[in-house]
């Protein structure tokens, strides 16, 4: 039989290591060489030049079953940083990552105009006292316009030109749901090996998805639509043009406007569809029959087009986050647990996981600088945004 050749080390072979570093926490050079396929040398040499340029450092080391102490590495945390700004429909939520996606500053501000937020990146990184030097670019994020608009990335594209311009660095831009699921991703230290969703409850319903440890986009960044998956052949006609989407009724705006029709649910009319939810959500967690029989509602529906997400991809993790997961997700997380617990294709092969993001209100501008480091330290996974 002919000896199975190590793979040689290619320009890939960098992100690889520091992603199998980053889901490790920390790990030595014979784990990396058995994990990645990659020659001894191969893992030397990278290791080496990632030490030079600050990424990861020694931690450390721990016993080897041969005598000889093994050194472990990690990711650098505090060396560089990836600025996410997100664009909400009045205001700005600004955040600062380092390279494992740990939040190092956040600040909200009223929406400013896109020729002001440059200014408003120099205001924010002045403020944490990041040196420019450090930081590795800016990125980006709205929610996908309504079907048939132009995407984030088209849409961007001028303020992303000007404000690159303006502060000399590299702008990203993506969408909502795709930047949260790569925040994740990142930050959660998920391997490259799980093939991870994540679904965003925020003004409509969005998902993201991350293979092979890079985001899944789509034939035009359009990629993850889940608020527009239809679970009624005959169901609530929506503005897309189909019918029975199940953003009709699991959104925070369908649970605003559901509520608004139950009598026994006092609904401010001159609330924000936001602010009228939270509070829907504060009163269904806080016991109130009416209020958690909608939002149960609501989750069951989601988790029927859950169901068919998990199903058509073969997910084995799925995390919950936006806004509309802070008050209400464990009411959300529990149903789709139940549901994809009895109706998942793969439940006799693997568990799907379901999880609650531990940063739901911010999760979008998190992902958004998260994109920014991975793009900086394992480049090779943004194609066409960087
Ligand atoms: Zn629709």
């Amino acid at each position: 039989m002919a000896r199975r050749e190590a793979p040689a080390a290619g320009p890939g072979s960098r992100a690889l290591i520091v992603d199998v570093i980053r889901s490790a926490a920390a790990i030595s050079r014979v784990e990396l060489a058995d994990l990645t396929g990659l020659t001894q040398p191969s893992i030397s040499n990278i290791v080496r030049d990632l030490i030079a340029d600050g990424i990861i450092h020694e931690v450390g080391s721990a016993d080897s079953v041969r005598g000889k102490p093994r050194k472990l590495i990690a990711i650098k945390p505090a060396n560089r940083f990836g600025i996410g700004f997100h664009l909400g429909p009045d205001t700005l939520t600004c955040v600062a990552v380092d390279l494992t996606g740990g939040v190092v500053g956040r600040e909200v501000v009223p929406r400013p105009p896109a020729d002001r937020l440059a200014a408003q990146f120099d205001d924010f990184t002045a403020g944490l006292d990041l040196p420019r030097g450090r930081i590795e670019g800016l990125a980006i994020v709205a929610p996908t316009p309504f079907p048939g608009g132009a995407p984030v990335a088209d849409g961007l594209a001028p303020v992303r030109a000007d404000l690159a311009g303006r502060i000399g660095l590299p702008v990203m831009v993506e969408n909502d749901a795709a930047a949260a699921a790569l925040g994740e991703f990142w930050s959660r230290r998920v391997s490259r090996e799980q093939a991870f969703g994540c679904i965003y409850l925020g003004a409509g319903i969005g998902a993201g998805f991350v293979f092979g440890g890079a985001l899944f986009r789509g034939a035009s960044f359009d990629a993850g639509e889940l608020g527009h998956m239809s679970i009624a052949y005959d169901g609530r006609p929506c503005p897309c043009g189909n019918q029975g989407c199940v953003e009709r009724y699991a959104s925070m705006a369908a649970v605003v406007a559901d509520a608004a029709a139950d009598p026994r649910l006092p609904v401010d009319p001159s609330a924000t569809t936001s602010s009228a939810y939270d509070a829907v959500a504060r009163l269904a967690v806080g016991g109130d029959p009416a209020a958690f029989e909608l939002l149960d509602r609501a989750a069951g529906h989601l988790a029927v087009a859950a169901t068919s997400m998990v199903n058509l991809l073969d997910l084995g993790r799925v995390v919950l986050t936006g806004p509309g997961a802070a008050l209400a997700g464990s009411i959300y997380a529990r149903r789709l647990r139940a549901h994809l617990e009895r109706t998942a294709h793969s439940r006799q092969r693997h568990p799907v996981v379901v999880e609650l993001s531990a940063q739901p209100r911010d999760a979008a501008s998190i992902g958004a600088a998260a994109l920014v480091v991975q793009a900086a330290v394992a480049p090779g996974h943004t194609p066409g945004t960087w």
